[in-house]
């Protein structure tokens, strides 16, 4: 009897009160980040204050999902067990901010497809305990070349 479950395809996110709504938003199909009430700002990774006014009046909104590729690379290494070279790493900024960026994998293309300034949108992974990993494809992008 094997005792060993499959290797993971993702490593697991540590998930804290701090950052619950950001796992956790995809299981509604949401990108959720903080969000400042008092000025609109978006906060990105968590913070207790607002970074740009110093509130700490904030919420927790849903982004749109939309963004584009800010920066890339087509990583080659065996970095993650079961997780299987080559993929894109990219640097995706949001369009709800400037500055509002998130360190992600684009899917449903080929690698030679994905371009600085290509509009993408997000799409989620489910992993366990509940915790969704945002990942991001091209807008309209339904595998058709
Ligand atoms: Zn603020």
């Amino acid at each position: 009897m094997r005792a060993c479950p499959e290797s993971p395809f993702r490593l697991q996110p540590l998930v804290t009160d701090e950052n619950r709504h950001y796992w956790e938003g995809g299981s509604e199909g949401e990108l959720r980040f903080l969000a400042c009430t008092a000025c609109g700002h978006w906060i990105h990774p968590a913070a207790p204050v607002c970074p740009a006014c110093l509130s700490r009046d904030l919420e927790v909104r849903a982004a749109s999902g939309r963004g584009v590729v800010h920066t890339f690379t087509v990583n080659h290494q065996p970095w993650v067990p079961g997780f299987e070279p080559p993929y894109v790493v990219a640097i995706v900024e949001l369009e709800e901010q400037a500055g509002l960026r998130l360190m992600t994998n684009i899917v449903g293309c080929e690698l030679e497809e994905v371009a600085i300034g290509m509009a993408v949108e997000v799409c989620f992974e489910e992993l366990e305990d509940g915790a969704w990993l945002p990942l991001f494809r091209p807008v309209g992008g339904g595998g058709q070349a």
